[in-house]
């Protein structure tokens, strides 16, 4: 029943691997019985944040998601003005800097639609004084306001918010079953879908990988700057990192245009206050999808690596990068399990360090030169 209502071009069509969140939510959205909290929880990969755009998308059309409208199109691209996104900005979690603004922002009109949305990410880094602070606006947000939080399970976010929203449990979803579903929906190979999936996570962000030139350039530069590491001097290095940068930046070139488009045709009847709010927020999305192109590429470099150690330790499984298996052989034939494994450890210490607020220009940097000695003397 709920599929006749679930338009086909959707985002929440997408979510294939949580059919009965995606009923539950396409049944809400029809029926107008939408919360003003919603708390999805659920592993990482499960699709979470696909199925908060997907509701987002829902709630801000005016036609419940048709998928094709100007306003489902913005949403899709993340670029919707009345859709907000937030994600911690320090490494102890969300800054009270951070929640204020958000508040002073849901009381303002929405700027395209009728509804405002606000995915906050992981939810569990709302501690103490940036929860209470958001707890009495999360109870009664104003009419036209709806609120998406995403955390990894109830027992690990504080319970006053917990109580204040209705919770969408997910459930788990094995990569192999997410390739599956990859391979069908877009007819790449069996092995394109497992190094999708890999690198992007969900089946839906795996999709848009698939689609994306520029995403599966940032990866075939990242791969290359991995392979060449054992071969480069230092200043070799720092110069490629460059170019690798100028590459994972090449998205965002389309993200700052449709910025600027909202920005020179909203600052004729905005406030001051209202614009200047806007140019943040407009700063912070660029800050956290270059952040998340570099995590990316680091999810690249890992599943490399990975394979590497498969190939090393004997294990019989296919490997992620099928297409680029003169990489992994060129690993395996210098560096040794130690060396890959301390490799692979550096790329988990990148991560932290990158959600700590540190540059990433420099974070990469460091990262590719100390892989480079684990991978060269072990
Ligand atoms: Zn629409």
């Amino acid at each position: 029943m709920a599929n006749e209502i679930i338009a086909e071009r959707s985002l929440l069509a997408r979510l294939e691997t949580q059919p009965r969140v995606r009923d539950f939510l396409a049944q809400a959205v029809a029926t107008g019985r939408v919360s003003h909290a919603y708390l999805f929880l659920g592993a990482p990969g499960s699709g979470k944040l696909d199925a908060a755009w997907a509701l987002a998308q829902q709630l801000i059309c005016e036609d419940g998601g048709c998928g094709s409208c100007d306003a489902c199109v913005r949403v899709a691209r993340q670029t919707h003005p009345d859709v907000h996104y937030f994600a911690p900005e320090s490494a102890v979690g969300y800054l009270i800097d951070q929640v204020r603004a958000l508040l002073a922002e849901v009381s303002l009109s929405p700027i395209r639609s009728r509804r405002k949305v606000y995915i906050i990410d992981r939810a569990e880094q709302l501690r103490a004084n940036t929860a209470n602070a958001l707890l009495k606006t999360l109870e009664e947000p104003p009419a036209n306001v709806v609120f998406i939080l995403l955390g990894p399970s109830a027992d690990m976010i504080l319970p006053t918010i917990v109580s204040r929203c209705q919770c969408v449990p997910f459930r788990t979803v094995p990569q192999t079953r997410s390739a599956e579903l990859v391979e069908r929906a877009t007819g790449v190979s069996p092995e394109r879908a497992r190094m999708a999936v890999a690198v992007a996570g969900s089946p839906a962000r795996a999709a848009e990988f698939l689609k994306s030139a520029e995403r599966q350039e940032v990866r075939r530069a990242m791969l290359r700057q991995v392979d060449y590491l054992a071969r480069a001097d230092e200043a070799d290095i720092l110069t490629s990192i460059k170019d690798l940068m100028a590459v994972i930046k090449a998205p965002l070139d389309e993200v700052k245009s449709t910025q600027q488009a909202v920005l020179d045709r909203d600052s004729e009847y905005l406030t001051r206050g209202a614009l200047k709010q806007l140019e943040d927020r407009f700063k912070r999305e660029l800050s956290h999808r270059e952040r998340s192109g570099i995590m990316e590429a680091l999810a690249c470099a890992r599943s490399l690596l990975r394979d590497a150690l498969l190939r090393l330790q004997g294990v019989d499984e296919p490997i992620v990068n099928e297409d680029v298996s003169e990489m992994v052989d060129r690993l395996c034939a210098t560096a040794t399990v130690a060396g890959v494994t301390a490799a692979l450890d550096v790329v988990a210490q990148t991560e932290r360090r990158l959600a700590r607020n540190v540059t990433p220009q420099l974070a990469l940097e460091v990262m590719l030169l100390d892989i480079r000695k684990a991978l060269t003397c072990p």
